[in-house]
C-alpha cells in the first residue's frame, strides 16, 4: 500500500481563503494581537508568520514586542489593556515566556472569549466537557486533516502519542467527542509499538525524530505527524519515519507541509469565531 499524502498546505490555503471571504463581509475587521516577550529566534519567526497570515486574510493584526526583562506585572497590564480593547478579538501570548513570568498566570488573565490559543482553564474545561467554542489550534487542524482524509472517527481506535496541554490532551478530547476509542500514550507507556499497532488513527506529538516505525502501523491506518524536529544535518523531520510508514499507512501527513500550516489557519479561524461571537 502507498499512503495518500494529506496536503496541509493546500487545505490551509482553502481555509484561509474562506476566512478572508467571511472577514471581508464583516463591518469591522477581526483583530488579532500577538504578544512576544524577548528575542527567542523560533518564537520571533512564529510570531512574524502569524502576523503575516492574519494580514493576508484581511484581519487587523498587531504584534506587541516586549523586552526579555519585562516583568509579570507589566505583561499583565498589556493583557488587561488588550482585554479591554473592543477592536481586539483574539489575544495570543507567544510561549515560552522568560523565567520571571508565570505562563499560568498570564494565560489565566486573558479574557476567555479572546483566548484564541484555547489555553485558558475555562476553555480547557469546556473542551473536556464537549462545549468548546475556542479550542487549541493544532488539534483543530488535526481534526480537519482527518476530515480531509474522510476517516471514520466513530468507533475507530485512535492513539495519541504525547499528553501535552497544547496537542496531546486536547486532540484526545476532540477524538473522544467524535466517538473514537482513544488511548493516550506517553514516555511511561509500557509498549508503545504494540499500542500503536492496534490503532486505526495515529496522532504523533512527542518531539522525537522518526520515533514511529513502519512496523508500528496497522495497514491502512491514518497517521497525523505533529512533530517538528531539526536534525544535525539541518533536515526537518516529524515524529514518524515518513517513507517506510508511507508503505503501510492509508493516509499520512508530511513534515513540513502537514499539520504546521493548519495550526496557523486555525488561529485565524479562532480569531474570526471570537469576532463573530463579540458582534
Ligand atoms: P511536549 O510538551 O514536549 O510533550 C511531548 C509528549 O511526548 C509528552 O507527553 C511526553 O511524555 C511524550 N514523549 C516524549 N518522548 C516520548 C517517547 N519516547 N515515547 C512516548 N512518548 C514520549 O511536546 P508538544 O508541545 O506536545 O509537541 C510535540 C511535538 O509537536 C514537537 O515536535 C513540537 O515541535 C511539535 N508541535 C508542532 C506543532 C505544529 O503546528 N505542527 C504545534 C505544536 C507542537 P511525558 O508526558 O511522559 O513526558
Amino acid at each position: 500500500m502507498t499512503a495518500r499524502i494529506l496536503d496541509g498546505r493546500a487545505l490551509a490555503a482553502t481555509l484561509r481563503a474562506t476566512i478572508a471571504a467571511r472577514a471581508a463581509g464583516l463591518p469591522h475587521k477581526p483583530g488579532l494581537a500577538v504578544v512576544l516577550v524577548g528575542q527567542n529566534p523560533a518564537s520571533a519567526i512564529y510570531v512574524r508568520t502569524k502576523d503575516r497570515a492574519a494580514r493576508e486574510a484581511g484581519l487587523a493584526a498587531q504584534t506587541i514586542a516586549l523586552p526579555a526583562e519585562t516583568t509579570q506585572s507589566a505583561l499583565l497590564d498589556v493583557v488587561a489593556r488588550l482585554n479591554a480593547d473592543p477592536a481586539v478579538h483574539g489575544i495570543l501570548v507567544q510561549m515560552p515566556l522568560p523565567p520571571q513570568i508565570s505562563a499560568t498566570a498570564i494565560i489565566a488573565a486573558i479574557n476567555p472569549a479572546k483566548d484564541v490559543d484555547g489555553f485558558h482553564p475555562l476553555n480547557v474545561g469546556r473542551l473536556a466537557e464537549g462545549t468548546a467554542v475556542l479550542a487549541p489550534c493544532t488539534p483543530r487542524g488535526i481534526m480537519k486533516l482527518l476530515a480531509l482524509a474522510g476517516v471514520t472517527l466513530r468507533g475507530a481506535r485512535a492513539i495519541v502519542l504525547g499528553r501535552s496541554g497544547i496537542v496531546g490532551r486536547p486532540v484526545a478530547a476532540m477524538l473522544l467527542a467524535a466517538d473514537a476509542t482513544v488511548t493516550i500514550a506517553h514516555s511511561r507507556t509500557a509498549d508503545l509499538a504494540a499500542e500503536c499497532r492496534r490503532a486505526d488513527i495515529v496522532i504523533a506529538a512527542v518531539g522525537r525524530p522518526e520515533l514511529v516505525a513502519a512496523d508500528w502501523i496497522k495497514p491502512g491506518a491514518a497517521i497525523i505527524d505533529v512533530g517538528i524536529n531539526r536534525l544535525a544535518d539541518g533536515r526537518l523531520v516529524g515524529d514518524v519515519a515518513f517513507e517506510p510508514c508511507c508503505q503501510v499507512a492509508g493516509f499520512i501527513t508530511p513534515v513540513p507541509g502537514g499539520v504546521g500550516p493548519m495550526t496557523i489557519a486555525c488561529l485565524l479561524e479562532n480569531t474570526l469565531i471570537a469576532a463573530l461571537a463579540a458582534a
